[in-house]
């Protein structure tokens, strides 16, 4: 499903009211709902698990600032009994993005549906409940199926990339038919693919059969596991290295991003990019590790088969040791060696890496500022900070990893106070900045490009979006 279509689909009771309270019936209400453009109510759409903490902001148009917010039960109250209501007040907060008063409901535990208002204004409806996201990953996780590439997808696409797809550089056909398309485009990337098997595969760890509680069980993650799994061990040489991608397009463009006739030999087939980049090789056999794990009991040959294919890339390959990026992967690869195994030569590895990995944290404060440290640095010989716009969390959650499943190793403490610095003086003070608690896309020493950057204490700076004028895009 599109993101848009996906969106529209949503039930209409989350949409955002902007009316007077006493107007129209809470029906009527619901049934007319449109959200306004700039709504002034800001909170949480999805809801608040009871013992969370509950922030409602409202941003400051031009009126006289709101002294207090007053939250209200949706329910109809029982007979003889007055409708609940509570009111606290608002304060005002610092915020990068304008000025914004906070309220706070933390206190509110019980389960129910509630609505605030801020002077004539109405928040969203949201939900106080104990499985607030367990009803909504399961919706997540069916995305999937509708990215399903090499397979009619009922109601979404006819059977499509049969002919996925010839080599870039001798043009000779492989059949690496299967996977999922990418987002909204129709490109398989091995990277972006891998995360997911990864996401999915953490959500049946994490979670077992209560993942979904429609009573499945593990069953449509096992087949949604398998059916990525089709498109990624067909990206293996001969040599067991992995390719980066299938219809990435050939110049770094769109040029890929299309149907085809699905005849083998034709024009419009796609290109696979024989490419090998390090962290996809790590990537690879961390997901192939996994899988073994996941399918060990439901179907042992497969989990062998996975687990002889991530080896081969790993005995295939080096891990890297330039980059925080590939110390990184390489670090969570060999953990999951270990836990696939069991065997010490990968605990050694993954800790080995673990020391890497935490010394190249900024554990100092640099740049003339008292403000901010325990990022880490880009690699070994390039200070910058480490920014990306998906992995700037990886090191912590790969410490925390590695802490957890190594927790008797001599340098468990030191891996713990990592991450322990890395939140406290790093990702809590960033966050400060604003009131909605968003954390800035990365610091930086001064303006390394063309964009802006805010000043943040010393020489630092930071963006909450990605530079874009560091590359030809
Ligand atoms: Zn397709």
């Amino acid at each position: 499903m599109k993101r848009r279509s996906f969106i529209k689909s949503l039930s209409l009771s989350i949409a955002c009211p902007l009316i007077a309270q006493d107007g129209p019936s809470r029906q009527e209400r619901i049934e007319t709902l449109t959200a306004p453009q700039n709504p002034n109510i800001a909170l949480n759409h999805l809801g608040f698990l009871p013992k969370s903490k509950k922030p409602v902001l409202f941003r400051l148009p031009d009126i006289a600032p709101p002294a207090e917010f007053l939250l209200s039960d949706m329910a109809e109250p029982e007979p003889n009994t007055p409708p609940f209501k509570l009111a606290g007040p608002l304060k005002a907060v610092d915020c990068d993005f304008g000025p914004c008063l906070a309220g706070d409901f933390s206190g509110l535990e019980r389960p129910g549906m509630y609505q605030i208002t801020i002077g004539d204004l109405l928040s969203v409806p949201f939900f106080i409940r104990h499985d607030l996201w367990k009803r909504t990953l399961p919706e997540a996780f069916k995305y999937y199926y509708q990215q399903r590439c090499g397979v009619a997808v009922p109601n979404v696409h006819p059977v499509c990339h049969l002919d996925d797809g010839r080599r870039r550089d001798n043009g000779a056909h492989i059949d690496v038919t299967g996977g999922w398309h990418d987002a909204g485009d129709l490109r398989k990337w091995m990277s972006t693919a891998l995360h997911s098997g990864m996401a999915i595969m953490r959500m049946g760890r994490n979670l077992g059969d209560t993942w979904n509680q429609n009573g499945s069980g593990l069953k449509p993650i096992l087949e949604e596991i398998r059916w990525g799994n089709r498109y990624w061990l067909k990206m293996q040489d001969s040599n067991g290295q992995i390719w980066a991608d299938c219809a990435g397009g050939i110049n770094g463009d769109n040029s890929d991003n299309h149907w085809t006739g699905n005849i083998i030999g034709t024009k419009d087939d796609r290109y696979i990019n024989t490419k090998i980049i390090g962290s996809i090789q790590a990537e690879f056999v961390l997901v192939q590790a996994m899988i073994a794990q996941l399918f060990k009991d439901v179907d042992p040959g497969y989990a062998q088969k996975c687990l002889a294919a991530g080896l081969r890339c790993r005995a295939a390959t080096t891990p890297g040791t330039k980059s925080t990026h590939d110390i990184t992967w390489w670090l969570l690869a060999a953990l999951e060696l270990y836990r696939a195994t069991n065997l010490k030569q990968w605990a050694d590895e993954a800790a080995g890496l673990g020391q890497n990995l935490a010394a190249l944290q900024v554990q100092e404060f640099a740049g003339n500022q008292k403000l901010i440290r325990g990022f880490w640095k880009e690699s070994p010989t390039n200070k910058a900070p480490l920014t990306n716009a998906v992995y700037s969390a990886l090191p912590a959650i790969a410490l925390l990893e590695l802490a957890g499943h190594l927790p008797a190793h001599p340098s468990a403490a030191s891996w713990r106070t990592a991450v322990q610095l890395h939140l406290e003086e790093y990702v809590v003070p960033l966050c400060a900045r604003n009131a909605f608690r968003i954390i800035p896309y990365g610091v930086y020493y001064g303006s390394p490009t063309k964009d802006t950057y805010r000043p943040l204490a010393g020489e630092l700076t930071y963006r909450y979006f990605l530079p874009v004028r560091k590359e030809f895009w």
